[in-house]
């Protein structure tokens, strides 16, 4: 017997989440090895808020099973992105790839109340423009009105007005467009200013120029680089990131550049994940690997590289966080300790959980106020266990939200980016120090 073709046109599951591959949804075999990982199920208790539980609801919803209801958004928004569940996967699940599409769906097509919705959007645009995030920060030094900010900002994010680290500028800070190498010139490298980094943390920008030159590298920082679009990405507007990450592979093309160096760990994981941003056939595609694949974070490079010791003791107690987005996001680990043994003096101590998320996570923190707070509050705890002057870390986020959760500890431990240790033990002050 003849077997005939249906009249209706077979279902192609990838339709319902466009963007979201359906046989990497069919990686997961359910073992259930990432659960111990993931912080928000062991905060919560629930397979819903585990990788397992969440990839069940990416997948219901690629087939077309379910759809975009709240309780089914509320569990992958309370996802930190973290990416521990893929550090622990043995089935090599793309889940930081899969919850980016699926985040993409989200905000195309989920109608979220409007004071949720101001606020992720005001949120990118402040977080992703130096200049706005100065404007807007401008006012918490005026005692006069701190405190209206302070409650403008309950009003949208929650209990979790954001703190202005110490050293934060009126305007963003810019770095020399080249920085000549100290002796012999070894690399020829571009340095990634970031949008977050010359408002909040310019010291750690000079710090990371110097320790660069230091080493013997040329460094250029490329005007009109704009935002990397990682946060776009974690958020789920995809097309504002692909907007971003064109205008940043113009900045670095056509340099002769050995490298492009980030000191944000955020920054490095999205720029090297540029690949997935565009279709294979897109003509961004070939540019997107080539700048993926030239780059590097900056305690990466250097320990690749070689680096000079350092000849000024810092006869300090340290300890290290290991952002998500550098640990999980880019599997190092090793290089940021490895400079830190470098320096004279300096006693390198491990906290427990040093790899688990400290809440801050892109900007979950201003969304999801209450599980970041008990994230922070583990971290604080952790790390003050070992007893350390000094918390270093490779990420912005990581650095205000750890700094944040030590106010008012007794003896609370001072974070520092790697690179300003380094840059201090090679000798190079910054400005404002
Ligand atoms: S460890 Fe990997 S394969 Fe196992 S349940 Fe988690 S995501 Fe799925
Ligand atoms: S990214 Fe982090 S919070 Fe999200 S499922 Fe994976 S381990 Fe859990």
């Amino acid at each position: 017997m003849a077997v005939t073709e249906p009249d209706v046109p077979l279902l192609r599951v990838e339709d319902h989440v466009p963007g979201l591959r359906y046989e990497d949804l069919l990686e997961c075999v359910h073992c259930g090895i990432c659960l111990s990982v993931c912080p928000t199920f062991d905060l919560l208790d629930a397979e819903a808020d585990s990788p397992r539980g969440r990839l069940y609801y990416m997948r219901a919803l690629a087939e077309g099973r379910i759809e975009l209801a709240p309780n089914i958004v509320r569990h992958l928004d309370s996802c930190l992105g973290c990416r521990a569940c893929e550090t622990a996967c043995p089935s090599a699940v793309h889940y930081g790839e899969m919850l980016a599409q699926v985040r993409n769906h989200i905000e195309a097509n989920y109608s979220r109340a409007p004071r949720r919705r101001l606020a992720r959007r005001l949120l990118l645009n402040l977080l992703t423009r130096p200049h706005l995030l100065a404007l807007a920060l401008a006012p918490t030094r005026l005692p006069a009105i701190r405190g209206l900010v302070r409650r403008m900002a309950r009003a949208l994010f929650g209990d979790c007005a954001p703190d202005v680290p110490d050293g934060a500028r009126l305007w963003p800070a810019s770095l020399p467009q080249v920085t000549p190498a100290q002796g012999e010139r070894r690399a020829r490298v571009g340095f990634l200013a970031g949008c977050v980094m010359p408002v909040l943390f310019p010291r750690v920008n000079e710090a990371t120029v110097r320790v660069l030159a230091a080493n013997g590298c040329e460094v250029v920082v490329p005007r009109g680089q704009g935002c990397c679009g990682a946060l776009a990405v974690h958020q789920g507007y995809l097309e504002d990131a692909r907007a971003q990450a064109r205008r940043l592979i113009r900045a670095f093309e056509g340099l002769g550049l050995d490298a492009v160096v980030t000191n944000s760990a955020g920054c490095g994981s999205g720029i090297k994940e540029y690949p997935h941003l565009f279709p294979t056939d897109d003509p961004w595609r070939p540019r997107a690997e080539a700048l993926a694949a030239r780059t590097q974070d900056v305690s990466e490079f250097l320990a690749a590289l070689g680096p000079r010791p350092p000849g000024q003791a810092i006869p300090l107690r340290v300890t290290y966080h290991d952002a998500c987005h550098l640990a999980h996001g880019q599997g190092v680990r090793a290089q940021p300790r490895e400079l830190l043994r470098l320096i004279p003096g300096l006693e390198l101590v491990e906290c427990p959980q040093s790899d688990w998320c400290c809440g801050s996570a892109g900007v979950y923190n201003f969304l999801e106020p209450d599980l970041a707070r008990q994230l922070q509050q583990r971290k604080v705890e952790n790390i003050l266990t070992v007893r350390p002057a000094v918390v270093v870390t490779g990420n912005p986020g990581c650095h205000a939200w750890i700094s944040a959760g030590m106010t008012g500890h007794q003896g609370a431990p001072r974070v520092r980016h790697t690179m300003e240790l380094l840059a201090e033990a090679y000798g190079a002050r910054n400005s404002g120090e």
